[in-house]
């Protein structure tokens, strides 16, 4: 039989967004529970690369669950001799392995009295005074409901959101390779752009082996495999000792028709807050899930102010972010032959820019256009 219980907030999916939420609640004295349909810790497709303003959120140290460190980073461009690069005093890319870094970030949470029910799926929603939620074998109830699970998460569409994220594909392979060529390809994390068009490759170098990837920047069919494997012959990898495909989708465009109703709340990729520039979405899965949890627990009471609080500290920096970023990725995956001309004067200044916004020590406000071109040193300035 089906056992009923009531909780303050439910968040829905253990990754980044959901165990953040669920620890700024917890840690608030909320009564809450992450649902979440695997077993920790569970793979999650992604190349784990944290960049360091993500990972300067944390209210915690995950350096256990961190495998590399890199203090810099390669940018290749196939019609130039040399990679851009860029080097701090600091790792610019911390790289984890996502079922230990998740898991570490639940455990978290938990310390503060939020309660897991792992292995329970989110099935049907019902909104009333409380907002029922139907797992296969529970029905749980809560005044509100934190969305964290993920791009292809059903709890925006139960809650009556249309599909307004723009979502890319992106392959990634777990690839064991010959000593020598981790050697070789382990001493930095790189990005390869020309290694398919209208996106790039990466190969993030972990513990004992390579996470590989590309991702494609326009939502259309294209074999990203073929693309992948021609990646790994310009890394010069020709043999592997072993290769996990993972397929997945990433949402680089958020959504146009709100964050919150009727008391749930949207965060991450069900929001659809990954950088449309890089792909890269554990920063704002973070970050969104903190203000959702902040949010809900400051204004408790008044579900509306809530909902507010939340939109007003999304547009303080991620959304002004995101459209700025969205803009650079028009130009900079549908115009390549002007990127390429720019590309020799401009790259360095641009790559230095790109990492002081991902380290955090450029933050994309109001006057960050002027202060970039500035930097950049563009006509004028
Ligand atoms: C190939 C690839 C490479 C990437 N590389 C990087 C990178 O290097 N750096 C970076 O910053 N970002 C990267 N990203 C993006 C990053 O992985 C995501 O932005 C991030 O995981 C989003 O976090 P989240 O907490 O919103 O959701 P997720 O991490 O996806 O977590 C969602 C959780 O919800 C659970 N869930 C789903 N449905 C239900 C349900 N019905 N009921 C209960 N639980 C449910 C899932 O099991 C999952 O645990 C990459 C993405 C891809 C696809």
């Amino acid at each position: 039989m089906a056992v009923e219980q009531t909780w303050d907030v439910i968040v829905i999916g253990s990754g980044p967004a959901g165990a953040m939420a669920a620890y700024e609640l917890a840690k608030a004295g909320r009564k809450v529970a992450i649902l979440e349909k695997e077993i920790l810790p569970r793979y999650k497709t992604c190349g784990g690369g944290l960049v360091f303003r993500g990972r300067e959120l944390l209210p915690v140290s995950v350096q256990t669950a961190v495998e590399k460190e890199f203090n810099s980073l390669a940018v290749y461009f196939d019609n130039l001799p040399q990679p851009f690069t860029a080097q701090r005093n600091f790792p610019i890319l911390s790289m984890v392995m996502r079922d230990q870094f998740d898991h570490l970030l639940v455990q978290e949470a938990v310390k503060y009295g939020a309660v897991l029910l792992e292995g329970q799926a989110l099935q049907q929603l019902e909104f009333a005074e409380l907002t029922a939620i139907h797992t296969q074998t529970e029905v749980l109830h809560t005044r509100y409901v934190v969305a964290a699970d993920g791009v292809l998460g059903p709890t925006a569409k139960l809650a009556g959101w249309k599909e307004t994220r723009k979502l890319i594909p992106a392959l990634e392979y777990e690839v064991g390779v010959s000593p020598s060529d981790f050697e070789r390809l382990s001493k930095e994390a790189r990005f390869d752009i020309d290694a398919i068009p209208q996106g790039y490759g990466w190969c993030f170098p972990k513990a004992n082996h390579l996470s590989i990837g590309v991702g494609l920047f326009a939502p259309k069919k294209i074999q990203l495999r073929t693309y992948y494997q021609a990646y790994l012959q310009k890394l010069g990898i020709y043999e592997t000792t072993f290769e996990e495909a993972h397929g997945f989708q990433i949402p680089v465009g958020a959504r146009t028709d709100g964050f919150s109703r009727n008391g749930v709340f949207l965060t991450g990729d069900a929001a659809g807050f990954a950088d449309p520039l890089t792909a890269e979405g554990l920063t704002n899965s973070i970050y969104s899930g903190i203000l959702a949890g902040q949010s809900i627990s400051r204004q408790f009471d008044h579900p509306e102010l809530a909902a507010n609080t939340y939109q007003a500290a999304l547009e303080e920096r991620l959304l002004p972010e995101l459209r700025f970023s969205e803009v650079m990725a028009r130009f900079f995956y549908f115009l390549p032959a002007a990127r390429n001309l720019l590309m020799p004067r401009y790259g360095q200044r641009a790559c230095e820019i790109l990492t002081d916004v991902f380290t955090g020590q450029l933050i994309l406000s109001q006057d960050f256009k002027k202060k970039a071109l500035k930097k950049l040193k563009w006509p004028n300035w």
